[in-house]
């Protein structure tokens, strides 16, 4: 049953029995107050008669008169019995309708005991109200006076006022449900809209939907309005995550590619290295070293790739105070070794710690320092400077090389972007995108500035440990035992 229908239905059920309760107590009230009135008539003549009836005494004429002026209404009926129940004497108003009044046993009885009984019955298809009464005369004779009223005005009133109530009633509530019906219907409109717009986003997969609704912000409103805003957080969550696919199937199509360059080309050294007649020793040695250079640029690979692999998914880094001086120091040592016509220069680092991961800022310097090697001819110069940034450091790696072309530039870290595939030196083109994830990862930040000709200064900027590098060591002097 829909909401719709279930709230026309409450709300008419509600109405019908308020208006059945207030009927009722309508018409009990109204019975209760015509029915005073009425045993009010009837005690107000029975006292009148039973004044009249106690002057007379002997057996001579009747007990009562009944003086036209003084009958009340000639629908007020009166008998009187001897108090075995015989009948004396009727009321004008009786004779004309020619019907005696009931007195039944139970009610004969009751008047002997309590002097007075008060009954209603019917008589000839109408109710009649009948009190009554002992009454004794001076000279000590007893007779019953039955004093009687009839109800039917009564009854005809109630009677009508029940059928009008009863129609009114029912009009009333037809009415309740056809306005509660249109009301409702109204009111969940909106909720229908929403209904029908999150069916066809489910038929159509279409997030840029929304629903329209220019009511007032009550609870309808902004059922809308969340709704709407949930839609576009879905829209941008959809789009970023058709966004992050299709990255990452341009990563494996970019990744085999990479990898099937080598592999074609050590099955080609084989097939030359399989053929009879052999080649000769000359081409053999060529060949061999061919296959050791291409397996190498494979094993390259697919440790940039891991690494790749790592930095995007792989272990929680760590955040921890690094020391900057001595990791520093270190690199620029093993490069100095590496590179000697290189002039490659770590002056004045800073003593200051960054907070991250020891292990990934040092693949990152590494890359970093790589590149600036790779791409600096014999002679050029490269530094690694330290400065501080409000509450970050920023280390620079610059070189004198080549540079990169302004228009490579924006695409500098992004996976297998390589600027100048005739001089990449043999790189994929991970590292950087491998050195942006890592230094991100850390709550960091990677620049480049760069000019073709005149070199690149590759910046990574990390927030400053708030423990400097000496109060760490000072606990560990401390623990050492004094000599
Ligand atoms: P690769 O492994 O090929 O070096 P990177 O992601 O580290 O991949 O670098 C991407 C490209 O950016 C390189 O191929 C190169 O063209 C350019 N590049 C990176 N560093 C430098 C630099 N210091 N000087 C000039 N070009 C650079």
């Amino acid at each position: 049953m829909s909401i719709r229908l279930r709230l026309t239905l409450l709300y008419s059920a509600i109405v019908a029995l308020t208006l059945v309760l207030f009927s009722s107590l309508l018409y009990v009230t109204l019975d209760r107050v015509m029915l005073a009135n009425v045993e009010q008539t009837l005690h107000d003549e029975t006292q009148r008669l039973l004044i009249n009836a106690r002057e007379r005494s002997g057996l001579l004429g009747p007990v009562i008169e009944f003086p036209a002026s003084k009958v009340t209404a000639p629908t007020t009926y009166v008998q009187l019995r001897e108090v075995n129940g015989a009948n004396l004497q009727r009321s004008p108003s009786l004779e004309r309708v020619d019907f005696d009044l009931p007195l039944s046993d139970a009610a004969r009885a009751e008047v002997l005991d309590r002097l007075t009984a008060k009954d209603t019955v019917i008589v000839e298809g109408q109710r009649l109200r009948i009190h009554s009464n002992l009454v004794t005369t001076r000279d000590g004779r007893a007779f019953i006076i039955q004093v009687a009223r009839s109800l039917a005005e009564q009854d005809a009133a109630l009677g009508q006022l029940r059928r009008l109530l009863i129609a009114g009633s029912l009009l009333a509530t037809v009415l309740a449900f056809g306005i509660g019906w249109v009301l409702a219907g109204t009111a969940l409109r909106p909720i229908d809209r929403i209904t029908q717009t999150a069916q066809a986003i489910g038929a159509e997969r279409d997030f840029g939907r929304r629903v329209s609704y220019d009511g007032p912000q009550d609870e309808i409103g902004r059922l809308a309005t969340t709704f709407n805003a949930m839609l576009a957080a879905l829209q941008a969550a959809y789009r970023q995550e058709a966004q992050a696919l299709e990255a990452q199937r341009r990563f494996v199509a970019d990744a085999s590619h990479e990898l099937r360059t080598p592999l074609t080309t050590i099955r080609g050294n084989i097939g030359l290295l399989r053929r009879t007649p052999p080649i000769d020793e000359a081409d053999r040695v060529a060949v061999l070293s061919d296959m050791a250079e291409e397996a190498e640029r494979m094993s390259r690979l697919v440790n940039d790739l891991l690494s790749l692999a790592r930095a995007d998914t792989g272990r929680p880094l760590r955040s921890e105070p690094v020391p900057l001086q001595p990791l520093i120091d270190d690199l620029c040592r093993n490069a100095r070794l590496l590179e000697p016509n290189l002039d490659i220069a770590c002056a004045n680092t800073l003593d200051v710690a960054v907070q991250g991961d020891p292990d990934a800022l040092k693949q990152v310097l590494l890359i970093l320092l790589d590149n600036a090697i790779k791409f600096t001819p014999p002679g050029g110069a490269v530094r690694l400077t330290t400065t501080l940034r409000d509450g970050s450091v920023a280390i620079s790696v610059e070189d004198t090389g080549i540079g990169i072309p302004p228009e490579a530039l924006p695409h500098i870290f992004e996976r297998f972007f390589r600027a100048d595939s005739a001089r990449t030196g043999g790189g994929a083109g991970l590292g950087l995108a491998i050195a942006k994830t890592l230094v991100e990862r850390q709550r960091g930040t990677i620049t480049v500035v760069s000019a073709p000709g005149q070199g690149s200064t590759f910046t990574i900027v990390l927030p400053r440990s708030a423990t400097p590098p000496e109060s760490r060591s000072a606990p560990e002097a401390a623990a050492a035992p004094a000599v």
